[in-house]
């Protein structure tokens, strides 16, 4: 067998911006090569220079130092085998669908024959070429975007955060339909360098995972998942390429299930979440963005956010608890996966906190519960005497308001206030 083709190599690549005093280093030599047959995802908190680095593999900007080999040659002005696909897709919403995939092809220069109609047709848009944007869903147009940057058969596709905009199921089917055209071979595609946030999105989709921090920003890890498609979310071997990828971004050495104890009902100590209101820890995580390398003494920092000691104590142990932050010699100190739950939109923070709690053996065993339930619904009740054989009555009825609390902010449970009961967000097969 033939080794696979390097498509792509960054040689040294660095990004200045700004000038005068303001000059400051954006990405900090970096190396990276990409091979035909490779989908890589590139994860880190925001500022790092993701977006940087897809616009200098582009072509769209060219890199202050080092070196862009596309097949061996140096890359020059805007990279013809390339395209970007955003979150957002900004259609034209005076044209219909096929006329702004097509626009894509003249902007190229490719004479338009029928090309964007099979686009849309691959893309699952069979039918919609004459509607406009507006008669689209979030998830359709975003399909649009993707008909829109595979029409020109680019060989390597770059995506920057192409389903954070989208809501959860309209994200994942898409997320599947990608998979299913990379992976059947139905696009010409050679490589695919996909942006994201998400570590359960890169695990799902990606055969390699590069991580970069910031400050300059720069490549810390690059992890290989060797999982064959399509991958089960639920199995252990994905679970615990999950767990290495937090903790590679976490800064985590100790085994997790050392930290977060076990679930009600299995042998251990179960431990219990902290009284924390989301919204409170986001603002101690938001006011560590602020402090000199996002790191504080917590008693200082008690006294700037006018909180008692045993209020911020509970937002520290929850911060540690889900990995946003750890807390040596008195200070608290953001990890990276706590700058990128800081710096990120609500429905990317939504997101990053789901999949942070779906891994506590609390929350496992609420959603087990559920999903073995009838119609997957219980009643507070039902619940709080489960959870009453684990704690004290007044501590089991503390835990089951934060369950609710903390599911509610993931959009994992739906809590029904008038009936009291509980359900899961999005029907889960039994
Ligand atoms: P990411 O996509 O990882 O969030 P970016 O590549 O957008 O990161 O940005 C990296 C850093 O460079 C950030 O600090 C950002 O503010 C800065 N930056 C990005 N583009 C420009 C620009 N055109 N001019 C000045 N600074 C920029
Ligand atoms: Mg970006």
């Amino acid at each position: 067998m033939t080794e696979p083709q390097p498509i792509l190599q960054l040689k040294q690549v660095s990004q200045e911006y700004g000038s005068g005093e303001r000059r400051f280093l954006a990405v900090d030599n970096v190396e990276l090569t990409l091979k035909e047959g490779e989908y890589v995802a590139l994860l880190g908190p925001s500022g790092c220079g993701k977006s940087t680095l897809l616009r200098i593999i582009a072509g769209l900007q060219s890199a202050t130092r080092g070196e862009v080999l596309y097949r061996g040659e140096h890359l020059r002005g805007v990279n013809p085998y390339t395209t970007i696909v955003f979150q957002t897709f900004a259609l034209f919403p005076w044209l219909t669908v096929l006329e702004n995939v097509n626009l894509a092809l003249q902007a190229k220069g490719i004479p338009l024959e029928n090309r964007a109609v099979e686009a849309i047709d691959r893309v699952g848009l069979d039918g919609f070429e004459s509607a406009y944007p507006r008669e689209l869903s979030g998830g359709m147009r975003q399909k649009v975007g993707f008909a829109r940057a595979i029409v020109s058969e680019p060989e390597l596709l770059c995506l920057d955060e192409p389903f954070s905009a989208l809501d959860v199921l309209s994200a994942e089917s898409l997320r599947r339909d990608l998979l299913e055209l990379w992976n059947e071979g139905l696009i010409p595609t050679k490589a695919i360098l996909m942006v994201s946030h998400n570590i359960e999105e890169a695990v799902f989709m990606a055969d390699r995972i590069v991580v970069m921090d910031k400050n300059p920003g720069r490549i810390v890890a690059d992890l290989t998942i060797p999982l064959a498609h399509p991958r089960q979310r639920k199995s252990t071997e994905f679970q615990a390429l999950v767990d290495q990828v937090y903790a590679t971004m976490a800064g985590q050495t100790q085994p997790e299930h050392l930290e977060v104890g076990t679930a009600p009902g299995e042998p251990g100590l179960t431990r219990s979440l902290p009284t924390v209101v989301i919204n409170d820890l986001a603002g101690l995580l938001e006011a560590l963005l602020h402090e000199p390398e996002f790191q504080a003494d917590i008693y200082r920092l008690a006294s700037d956010l006018q909180l008692n000691s045993d209020q911020l104590l509970s937002l520290v142990e929850a911060a540690e608890l889900l990995g946003f932050a750890t807390v040596k010699e008195g200070d608290i100190v953001l990890t990276p996966l706590g700058e990128t739950f800081a710096e990120a939109s609500i429905l990317a923070r939504k997101e990053i906190f789901a999949t942070r709690i779906r891994r506590l053996p609390i929350f496992k065993w609420i959603m087990a519960l559920l999903r073995a339930a009838d119609q997957q619904r219980l009643g507070w009740d039902v619940i709080l005497a489960a959870l009453g054989l684990e704690f004290p009555p007044q501590e089991a009825e503390r835990q089951l308001d934060l369950i609710v609390d903390w599911g509610r902010y993931a959009e994992l449970l739906v809590y029904d206030d008038d009936t009291a009961i509980l359900q899961l967000e999005a029907p889960q097969p039994a």
